[in-house]
Parts: structure tokens; C-alpha cells; sequence
């Protein structure tokens, strides 16, 4: 049976986020093909991994620890996922949407001429009818993401090669233990097979991490503006609702260009994705590269002057009026019930 893999990134020691969303969401596109999930680790100091990849649902953790696979280099890191993925032949291989998986994902399916469909937004399973030869497929993935400037959502298959890679961005899909923890038992790769000397040319000599000072993506609630706030000066009111609600402030593209706000806080197909208990969208209209950032919000309050506005659409609660005097009033009759 071919499974399913899902590549572990390590952040600082830790598993990635990203690595355990998709571990969720590949258990469950494994669970519908009845085949088994597959974690692939590749790192440094990684005894006992397999707990916590077990909670998530990995029946297998594939494992090559060793210094050179910590800090992340491209070349060794491509050469043992290609070696892993030939002799075991997933049909399935995920990766995180990050510097890392951009990185290297990429490159294991030039190699492996699989195809790579990057920044999925959906994974499904399903079948497919080919137009032109009127040949029947089952099974596939269906690799679904935003195309042509986000004009259409998009759903694309790999009929012919294998695996079927995609990349999905952290925070898209839920990270969720499984009911019952999968075996999670540990299979090293036999990786010096794979790796050759020339692949360890690069050397690390020194890095300078820098600390990411703005990072709305865990935010319970967030409050973001739009070019609708009108200036950068204007765009004070998102910081002062925020500030009162314990919120993070989020951004649209338009308030970004404009350089009403960092780009770090801009959300959508470009920015972050975020799902937060509570989404305030103030002069944000709403078009679809922000939204797919921001539609599995729990709720959702919009502030719009314009009430056919397409976040109206998506909206729990849509407020038709100025930002300039819709969020003054918020502010205060917050502060006014919450004493
Ligand atoms: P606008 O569309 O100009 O909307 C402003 C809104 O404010 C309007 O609805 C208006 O009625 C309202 N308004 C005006 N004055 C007031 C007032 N005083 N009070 C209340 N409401 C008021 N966009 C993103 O946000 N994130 C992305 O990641 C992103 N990626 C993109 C990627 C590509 C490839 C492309 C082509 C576009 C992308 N965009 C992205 C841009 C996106 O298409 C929109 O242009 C952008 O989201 C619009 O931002 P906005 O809603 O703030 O501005």
C-alpha cells in the first residue's frame, strides 16, 4: 500500500506547527485512501519525536538523526527525501509552505518529476475523469488552492506521477490530536545511502537569528484595518480598538501599500493565515485574497460603509457605517460594560 508522508520541520528544537497541522490533516486523507501516515523527521537530537508524532496520528516515523541535518540544509535534506521516497514510494508527500519547505520541496520533486503544487488551501481525496481521453482516476488528491490572482479557487490533480506533492501554508489546516494515538513506531533511514559527500559543500559557519517581532498568526482576536481607515494616522484607531480588546491588529494588502502598517500584519494569499475566535475587519472590503486568509474565523464583525461590500457576505455581524465613528463608539461602550 503506498502511504502517506508528511515532512517534519524542526523549529529551534521543537516541531513545527505547520508539521502538525499537516500530520491532521494527513491521517485524515489516509484514513480515506485506507492507507497508513507517514512522518518523515529529519534533525538532530530527535529521541523520542515519535510521542508526540503518534498523538497526531504518524503510524510510522521515519527518523535520520545526525549534526548534519541540524541547522536545515538544502542538499542533504533533498538527497534523503528523495532516497526515502523511491524506496518507499508514498503517494502522498506534504510539506509546510515555509522557508524551508519552499526551500526543498521543490527541488525533491524536480527530481523525482513528480509536480508540486504549492500554498494548498484545501487537501482532498477524489476521483477524476480525464476530458480528453475520457480515462477514469481514482483517488487523487485534490490540491486546491486560490490561481489567477485568486480570481478562481482552483483544484489540481497529478494523475500520472507520483507522489502527489503539495505545500500548505501554517495556520490553514487544524492541528488536532487524533482520537486514538496512531503506533508512531520508529524506522530509521538508513540515509548515508543517500547522501553523497558533495552534498555537504555547504558549510554553516555562523547564524543570526532574528527575532520575529510581530506575529498575529495565534491571536485569539484580531482587529484589522483597511485602505477603508483612509491614512496611517487614521489607522491609530485599529491599534486603540486592539488595545482595549486585547487584540493583535491585522492588516489588508491596500493598507500595507498604502503604509498604514507593517507587511508582517498583512493577512490573506500573500500575508498570514489566521483563524481567530473573533475577526473585526474595519474599511476592508473584502475581496478573495484577503479572505482566504481569514474566512474560518469564528466570528466575524465587519465595519463598511458600503453595505454591499463582498466581506458583508462572509460577515456574523455587519456594521454599515464610518470607521471613523463606528470604532470611537466601540471603544467606549467596551470600556463602559467591561468595568
Ligand atoms: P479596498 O478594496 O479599497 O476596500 C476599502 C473598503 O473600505 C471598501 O469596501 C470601502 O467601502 C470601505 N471604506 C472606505 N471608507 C470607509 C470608511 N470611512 N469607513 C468604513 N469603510 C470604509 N489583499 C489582502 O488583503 N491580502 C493579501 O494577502 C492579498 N494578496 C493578493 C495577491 C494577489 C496576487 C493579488 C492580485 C491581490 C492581493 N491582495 C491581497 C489585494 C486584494 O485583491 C485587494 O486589493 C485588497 O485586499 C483590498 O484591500 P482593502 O479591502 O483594504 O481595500
Amino acid at each position: 500500500m503506498n502511504n502517506v508522508f508528511v515532512y517534519i520541520e524542526m523549529e529551534g528544537g521543537r516541531i513545527a506547527d505547520v508539521s502538525l497541522e499537516l500530520l491532521t490533516k494527513g491521517r485524515e486523507l489516509a484514513a480515506a485512501l485506507g492507507v497508513k501516515t507517514e512522518a518523515v523527521a529529519l534533525g538532530e537530537s530527535l529521541d523520542g519525536i515519535e510521542k508526540e508524532l503518534a498523538r497526531y496520528g504518524a503510524d510510522t516515523v521515519w527518523v535520520a538523526d545526525d549534526k548534519i541535518f541540524n541547522p536545515f540544509r538544502t542538499l542533504p535534506h533533498t538527497a534523503v527525501m528523495c532516497g526515502l521516497i523511491e524506496q518507499e514510494k508514498p503517494q502522498i508527500a506534504l510539506f509546510g509552505a515555509t522557508p524551508v519547505g519552499r526551500d526543498f520541496a521543490p527541488r525533491v520533486s524536480s527530481a523525482l518529476h513528480s509536480g508540486l503544487t504549492a500554498d494548498c488551501t484545501q487537501l482532498e481525496i477524489g476521483d477524476h475523469k480525464d476530458a480528453k481521453t475520457g480515462r477514469e482516476y481514482k483517488d487523487l488528491l485534490y490540491q486546491i488552492r486560490p490561481a489567477f490572482g485568486g480570481n478562481i479557487i482552483a483544484t489540481i490533480v497529478n494523475p500520472d506521477h507520483r507522489p502527489q506533492m503539495a505545500t500548505v501554508r501554517e495556520g490553514v489546516m487544524r492541528k488536532e490530536y487524533a482520537a486514538v494515538p496512531a503506533a508512531g513506531e520508529v524506522k530509521r533511514i538508513d540515509w548515508q545511502r543517500f547522501v553523497k559527500d558533495t552534498d555537504l559543500a555547504v558549510r554553516i559557519i555562523d547564524r543570526q537569528i532574528e527575532e520575529r517581532r510581530i506575529d498575529i498568526k495565534g491571536a485569539p482576536i484580531i482587529v484589522a484595518g483597511g485602505y477603508g481607515m483612509g491614512s496611517k494616522e487614521n489607522f491609530r484607531l485599529v491599534h486603540e480598538l486592539a488595545d482595549v480588546l486585547g487584540a493583535e491588529v491585522g492588516a489588508s494588502r491596500a493598507a500595507v501599500d498604502a503604509g498604514f502598517t507593517e507587511h508582517a500584519r498583512q493577512v490573506g494569499q500573500t500575508g498570514v493565515t489566521v483563524r481567530p475566535k473573533l475577526y473585526i475587519a474595519c474599511g476592508i472590503s473584502g475581496q478573495i485574497q484577503h479572505t482566504a486568509g481569514m474566512d474560518q474565523s469564528s466570528m466575524i464583525i465587519s465595519i463598511n460603509t458600503d453595505p454591499d461590500a463582498p466581506i458583508a457576505r462572509i460577515a456574523d455581524y455587519a456594521i454599515t457605517g464610518d470607521v471613523n465613528e463606528v470604532i470611537p463608539k466601540m471603544i467606549k461602550y467596551y470600556k463602559q460594560n467591561s468595568k
